[in-house]
């Protein structure tokens, strides 16, 4: 069979010409996926998910044992990573220089997987402009006893906001319990300027809706309501990957939807593996002209004021 030209002499298997060890190693158990079988998503869904991932810094989480092991968020880099995994040199907040990673190849994705990785994260902006965020994320995190028509009420609700300080966005659910409602933005902003947008933002919307929204990170009064998370836009924040698996019970997929599309969806964890070719196969709701950050960006704007 076809596959067996991939095995090696000594077990291992090339995926994306990228050799990975144990790959029958069962990742997880409830969902049978083997770690061969996370390699091959991240080759399968690699230039979709590079387009939105490529040269970002970005964090991994990592279960070298699988989901019932021990994992690990590793947002440094590290020993032993195949040469797709690339470094760059970042000053952290107490302005020491540290060593970050990133990715832009199919091998780097792949190679990433081979050390276990199951979960990519990513930062707002880009390597080659790293203090100029290019998207803005509001993460909408409901308490346990909401129901997800809940969380796309808030979701509706944050998109027509944003619509009326004109700009576009589009959901993605994360595989999780909640959606992402993302933004893109022209490289113009500062990081200051985006979180301070962010939360202003939030805080207007719980402030309207105090029984349905809350701006604060506080658990105690998230009771009954959904958390509008706008703290992944700061420098050093992130925020899970388009197509990343999630390292959860049920091996689901991150994916970004269109606002038809979510309008019909009951779960944020409905999606898996075996979606991805169909997914593959219609545009990234990312990405539609709409969605590249033309027309008027109220972050923009802001500054285009601030510098007259
Ligand atoms: P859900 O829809 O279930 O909330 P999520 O990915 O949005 O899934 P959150 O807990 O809301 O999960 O976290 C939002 C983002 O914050 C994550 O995608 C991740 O990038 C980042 N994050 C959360 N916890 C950590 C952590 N311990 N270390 C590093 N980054 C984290
Ligand atoms: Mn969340
Ligand atoms: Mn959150």
């Amino acid at each position: 069979k076809a596959e067996a030209d991939n095995d090696t002499d000594d077990g291992d298997r090339k995926i994306g010409g990228v050799r990975v060890s144990s790959p029958g190693r069962v990742v997880y158990p409830d969902a049978k996926l083997t770690k061969s079988a996370v390699a091959e998503h991240y080759a399968t869904v690699a230039d979709r998910m590079l387009s939105h991932a490529a040269d970002r810094p970005l964090s991994l989480l990592r279960c070298p044992d699988g989901i019932s092991g021990e994992c690990f968020f590793q947002k440094h880099a590290g020993k032993g990573f195949p040469g797709g995994v690339r470094t760059l040199t970042l000053r952290e907040k107490d302005g020491e220089a540290a060593e970050y990673m990133y990715v832009s190849s199919p091998e780097g994705l792949i190679g990433a997987a081979q050390m276990g990785t199951l979960e990519f994260h990513l930062w707002g902006a880009r390597r080659d402009r790293i203090d100029r965020p290019d998207r803005m994320i509001f993460d909408l995190d409901p308490d346990e006893s909401l129901s997800f028509a809940d969380v796309k009420r808030a979701a509706e609700d944050v998109r027509d906001g944003l619509e009326t300080c004109g700009l576009d966005c589009a959901p993605m659910v994360t595989g999780g319990k909640g959606v992402h409602v993302i933004v893109p933005l022209r490289r113009v902003s500062s990081w200051d300027t985006v979180k301070v947008f962010a939360k202003t933002f939030a805080t207007v919307l719980s402030d309207r809706h105090p029984d349905r929204y809350i701006a604060t990170m506080s658990k105690a009064k998230r009771k009954g309501k959904v958390f509008i998370d706008w703290l992944r836009n700061e420098r050093g924040a992130t925020a899970v990957a388009p197509y990343s698996l999630r390292a959860r019970p049920g091996a689901a997929v991150a994916v970004p939807v269109t606002w038809e599309e979510l309008d019909t969806l009951d779960r944020a964890d409905g999606f898996h593996v075996g979606d991805m070719e169909g997914r593959l196969a219609a545009p990234c709701p990312l990405d539609t002209p709409k969605a590249r950050g033309i027309g008027t960006e109220i972050v923009a704007a802001l500054e285009d004021w601030s510098k007259r």
